[in-house]
């Protein structure tokens, strides 16, 4: 008999009964019993609020520097940042597919139309690279942190960073942003794509000089060869998805952004008005640091919930078994086979997982299908276009009310009568970058499955 983890897998559906419906790769809805009120979490984390503001000061320590190298980001100087935006057409459209009323208000968080790279990664995996060549130009006494850092984009600064390496494992999105600020920096970059890399991710990135190396596996195993090539090399850094501290923090810094926004737009969060954010999660990084900054300034007035793919949900599969990154999905013989491609990863963080072991709500999947649903839904009521793993988060608000342990969550945590001032966002993590007719094919496929489930809004002119 194979064993995981030295037990079967009977074993497991009885310890977790959850793990049965995981394997059949039906849709799920799990409310985190570790959960805890925030003043007692956060004593078990060692990460606070000096590093996020850490993070923050250094980002507008290169604001300057961004604003000249990136067109695009001058508008914001030199800050990357992205709308806020009220989707009530699409909550309506919602409440009809899922027969079901969402109470409170449904905002998204449009990161898929971030400057630079077009979806979450250009917060955490910019944010990185910065780190790393203010790093090298402060030790070298080519900077300094009181100096105006527009002097990074110059020749000699680009000579100095060719002398240096960056290699990251990426499903695609984080190797584009790491690929993107590295190149225009003067670094030499090589990013490992998984086998769910779209091609015209890779095709983008070579055009700027990037190297991009195929391999035929998992982005687990994307990592582990980009690991190895960084290692050979004293002058290479590695950006490590599944452990680094620096990507979680620039990730993080999206929180006290989001206060800004909602307090602009006359948004209270408060005991009265709680707050429900729904990130789509791959390895965890991106949600996680979001997740963990929301919790810093809202603590208990936010609920934060992870949503996944039902043939990737490695996230939830090792927050229910307390087993981190010690168990894939495809040990329980799910194939990690998803058109999200941001999602496809079997093996979550074990870092993040951890971290925030006693501050996430939940963890919800959902079908491939119905993201191709919801795309074609947001797109029609809100001219939005995301890429299909962007869209998981899209399903929250309502899967809140339709599924029982989201009910019970919001009964659990006293809530109820609260419910009809709740604020709901949806993080839409990515798809500004998506070519035309890669999302003209989305477009079909969701078309197809609306089709098919006789759904009655659809606009087919
Ligand atoms: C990477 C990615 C995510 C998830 O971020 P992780 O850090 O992998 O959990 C979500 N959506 C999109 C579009 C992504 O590219």
């Amino acid at each position: 008999m194979e064993r995981i983890l030295g037990k079967t897998k009977d074993e497991w559906i009885q310890t977790f009964p959850l793990v049965e419906k995981l394997i059949l790769t039906e849709e799920v809805f799990w409310s985190n019993p570790k959960y805890q009120d925030f003043e007692r979490a956060i004593q078990l984390v060692s990460l606070g609020i000096q590093d996020v503001r850490d993070a923050e000061e250094r980002l507008k320590r290169f604001s300057p520097y961004l604003a000249r190298a990136f067109p695009e980001t001058r508008e914001m100087n030199g800050i990357i940042e992205s709308p806020l935006k009220e989707i009530s057409a699409m909550q309506s459209s919602l409440e009809r597919y899922m027969n079901k009323k969402i109470e409170g208000k449904v905002l998204v968080k449009c990161d898929s139309h971030l400057p630079i790279s077009g979806s979450i990664k250009a917060r955490g995996g910019i944010y990185e690279v910065l780190k790393h060549a203010e790093g090298l130009a402060i030790d070298n006494k080519l900077l300094t942190k009181e100096e105006d850092y527009t002097k990074l984009d110059s020749d000699s600064f680009r000579k100095f960073f060719s002398d240096y390496s960056i290699v990251v494992g990426s499903t695609g999105n984080l190797g584009l942003s790491i690929g993107i600020i590295s190149a225009k920096l003067g670094f030499k970059v090589t990013v490992h794509m998984s086998a769910d890399a779209k091609q015209w991710k890779k095709e983008l990135l070579r055009s700027k000089g990037v190297t991009v190396i195929e391999h035929e596996l998992d982005y687990s195993v994307a990592v582990e060869q980009g690991r190895k090539q960084s290692e050979r090399d004293p002058n290479s850094y590695f950006i490590d998805d599944e452990n680094s501290t620096n990507l979680f923090l620039g990730y993080a810094v999206a929180a006290s952004r989001l206060q800004k926004q909602l307090e602009a737009m006359d948004i209270t969060i408060d005991e009265d008005h709680p707050l429900f954010v729904y990130l789509p999660c791959g390895v965890g990084g991106g949600p996680g640091g979001v997740a963990f900054g929301l919790k810093l300034i809202f603590k208990d007035h936010v609920h934060c919930f992870f949503a996944e793919p039902t043939h990737s949900p490695c996230m939830l599969l090792g927050l229910l078994t307390e087993q981190h990154d010690k168990i894939s999905v495809q040990d329980f013989g799910i194939d990690n086979k998803t058109a999200a491609d941001g999602l496809a990863v079997g093996r979550p963080s074990g870092f993040v997982g951890k971290t925030l072991e006693h501050l996430i709500s939940g963890v919800y999947t959902v079908e491939d299908d119905q993201l191709f649903a919801y795309l074609v839904m947001l797109a029609q009521t809100e001219d939005m276009y995301l890429e299909p793993s962007a869209l998981a988060g899209i399903a929250g608000p309502a899967r809140l009310f339709t599924e029982r342990e989201g009910r019970n969550y919001i009964h659990k945590n006293q809530l109820t009568e609260k419910m009809k001032q709740v604020v709901h966002i949806s993080w839409g993590t990515g798809g500004s970058m998506v070519p035309k007719e890669i999302m003209d094919s989305y477009v079909e496929t969701g078309i197809k499955v609306l089709v098919s489930k006789e759904y009655k809004d659809l606009n087919l002119s």
